[in-house]
């Protein structure tokens, strides 16, 4: 029997990665050298605009769903995308097809794919307090897609892998995420495209983002601000960083650079607006749920400690004061199955379901529950209804794999099993796979 809380998920999701990498070499390839759009310099570059945008097209959803989907706020994203693409508008890649959103994670972050798809966190907009840091922190995710810093390193990365044929070392410094393994998800997909920039990248983001929200006439206070507001997170709940300064690591560096632009480049508009009220009155519904957002925190530091009973009682008091959060039901149904509870982590998981049918990961979750409590047909529908909203998950077509089997359906199951190989080719799961296709005869054992 397979487990779904069982390491090889994210070993095998590694191996996953890999394989995307080099299947990028298809897609956007390019001559070795392109003009850099901010600098106008020259920069090795093996992707073209197009390979970004459909890179960004096919990973960012599975990102934005493994962060609990947008926020079913539709006024908040509205705000965001509104500010975000105004402030896009005036950089140096305003062509990009940008689109802005909140997610329902609680974590301090955001995110920018090469095409321009970004989104920040609940928890990031708690902790910011106007416009002038919010432009701040959108004009620095804009910077990194104008700057084409994922690009560029998804150039240098190709090209070691071509030269050290297969190495994976640009695959370690991938981290486990607990909770993602408990869904049954893997670690998610785009660990890759979203490790950490370099430094020389963050301190050209942070540069450019201040031009970019004073062009837009925002006080360069705000990036100030942003800093010290990540600064003051981090010695708070670091672990609520966590994330963010994989993605974006922080010093004092940085909140020092800030203040001397801000006072000598920038001291021309140190009179500009800083728009507290706009920021306040379009984030007042979120600010009602901060009670709830903060026990959703703490209940994901526990997860990921594995202290489960603490978790589920964080969850448990973020759900008596948001019943219907869609995250905080589906990180309660990820510490049922944790626990070892498939029947509660499904019964929170239908909840999930019923609360935002059009978000995928409550699905999956649902299906692993089922799975745990041997009721194969319900697992593969929860399954397909996951593959039918995001597909490309090898971790589902194992898990539908899996459950065919169960079910007895030999063939259908080896179909799966097929379709997994495919795009997954080693690990536990594919020495698995194979070693059932060749019991049943659909493949020779001298096929490997
Ligand atoms: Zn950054």
């Amino acid at each position: 029997m397979y487990h779904p809380q069982n390491r090889i998920s994210t070993r095998s999701m590694k191996r996953r990665d890999f394989l995307w990498l080099a299947s990028v070499s298809t897609l956007g390839l390019v001559s070795g050298c392109a003009v850099n759009p901010v600098t106008g310099e020259r920069q090795f570059m093996l992707m073209s605009e197009s390979g970004e945008i459909s890179l960004d097209q096919k990973h960012s959803p599975h990102q934005f769903s493994a962060d609990y989907g947008e926020v079913q706020d539709s006024n908040l994203n509205s705000y965001l995308d509104r500010k975000g693409k105004d402030l896009a508008a005036i950089t140096h890649r305003p062509d990009m097809p940008y689109s802005f959103r909140c997610v329902n994670a609680t974590n301090v972050n955001a995110y920018a794919f090469p095409g321009g798809s970004i989104a920040t966190t609940r928890g990031i907009l708690l902790e910011m307090e106007n416009e002038a840091e919010l432009d701040a922190l959108l004009g620095h995710e804009i910077a990194h897609v104008n700057a084409r810093h994922t690009a560029a390193r998804m150039s240098r990365a190709i090209m070691a892998q071509a030269l050290l044929a297969g190495a994976s070392l640009y695959l370690e410094s991938q981290q486990e995420d607990y909770a993602a393994v408990a869904a049954g998800l893997g670690a998610v997909a785009t660990g890759a495209l979203l490790a950490s920039y370099s430094r020389a990248n963050e301190r050209e983001a942070d540069e450019l983002g201040m031009q970019y929200m004073t062009d837009a006439g925002m006080n360069p206070q705000g990036m100030v601000g942003l800093m010290d507001v990540l600064q003051g997170v981090n010695s708070r709940k670091p672990s609520a960083i966590e994330r963010m300064f994989s993605t974006h690591p922080m010093s004092q560096e940085r909140y020092d650079t800030a203040r001397y632009r801000a006072e000598n480049e920038y001291a021309h508009a140190r009179d500009f607006p800083v728009h507290r009220e706009r920021y306040m009155d379009n984030t007042a519904d979120l600010r009602r749920m901060r009670g709830a957002i903060e026990d959703m925190q703490e209940g994901e530091e526990h997860m990921g400690r594995q202290r489960f009973h603490e978790a589920e009682d964080s969850f448990s008091r973020a759900l008596s004061q948001a019943p219907e959060d869609y995250a905080a039901l589906v990180l309660m149904s990820k510490c049922q199955l944790a626990l070892n509870r498939p029947q509660r982590a499904r019964n929170f998981s239908d909840r999930a379901v019923r609360v935002y049918p059009q978000e995928a990961q409550a699905h999956h979750i649902s299906g692993v529950a089922a799975m745990d409590l041997g009721r194969y047909d319900a697992a593969l529908e929860g399954f397909r209804r996951y593959e039918d909203m995001l597909p490309g998950n090898p971790n589902t077509i194992f898990l539908k794999a899996v459950c065919l089997e169960g079910m007895g359906r030999k063939s259908d199951s080896a179909g799966e099993y097929e379709r997994f190989l495919h795009s997954s080719g080693a690990g536990e799961k594919a020495d698995y796979a194979r070693k059932r296709l060749q019991e049943w005869g659909y493949m020779d054992s001298s096929d490997e």
